[in-house]
């Protein structure tokens, strides 16, 4: 009897540490989120899923298009770096590698930004937009996204479920295709759809941060009620 009491408090115990180990917060709201994939894990293959993105492309060619997005992301990166050394955050913000490009779909409404500060805008979004402060808008939106690691834990939720794994490298290493496709859902980088929406929790809290940051990065928040609006009717 002792013996299988203690190994249920040991089986406790481990359950515990595990939470703990797994849950981090969110850098503005501060609530828990369940994290099985850090950054370490999550970078390279960003990188390469990134890559082979902008490499399919193709790139808008529009060029005020294309130079008014990647201005408008430099500046919300700008307020982002503020922000978090502001907070005493600077070390989430390790191994970020922002880039920002626009792709030439007129069909899809859509933006992403992915871990690691990696943008892509399609031209289908930019009417929508209609100026900066829209661009800002949705820039703001989407890097709140993965400030606020809503990828990360999408992913973490869909290891578990799926697979049962508890780690990105043990999924990776059983399937790195799966592996991928996870990553492109979590951040909502498919294309043929409109600019996806997560959960109500994870939709507001995007909302709330990127309003924070287009506001720092010097936009005019009041524009984003008419832009979601706009993006509303739009679909
Ligand atoms: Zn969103």
């Amino acid at each position: 009897m002792k013996n299988k009491f203690m190994r249920n408090k040991l089986f406790l115990f481990a359950l515990v540490a595990v939470t703990i180990y797994a849950c981090t917060s969110v850098a503005v709201t501060g609530r828990k989120q369940l994290n099985l994939v850090s950054n370490s894990e999550i970078l390279p293959i960003v990188n390469q899923q990134y890559d082979s993105v902008i490499r399919k492309g193709p790139l808008s060619t529009n060029k005020e298009q294309a130079d008014m997005v990647k201005r408008c992301g430099l500046k919300v990166q700008k307020a982002v770096e503020e922000y978090m050394a502001g907070k005493g955050l600077s070390s989430e913000l390790q191994g970020f590698d922002w880039e920002f490009n626009l792709i030439d779909d007129p069909k899809t409404a859509n933006a992403w930004c992915m871990p690691g500060g990696k943008v892509a805008f399609y031209t289908g979004i930019m009417p929508i937009c209609k100026n900066e402060t829209g661009v800002a808008v949705v820039m703001g939106h989407e890097v709140a996204h993965a400030i606020a690691n809503h990828g990360r834990e999408r992913m973490s939720t869909q290891m578990l479920a799926q697979y049962g794994l508890g780690t990105l490298s043990a999924l990776m290493g059983q399937s790195p295709g799966a592996g991928k496709e996870l990553l492109m859902q979590a951040v909502g980088a498919g294309t043929n759809i409109g600019l996806l929406k997560f959960s109500r929790e994870h939709e507001s809290e995007a909302d709330h941060i990127g309003l924070i940051f287009m506001t720092m990065a010097g936009y005019d928040p009041n524009e984003a009620p008419k832009f979601w609006e706009r993006m509303t009717e739009g679909l």
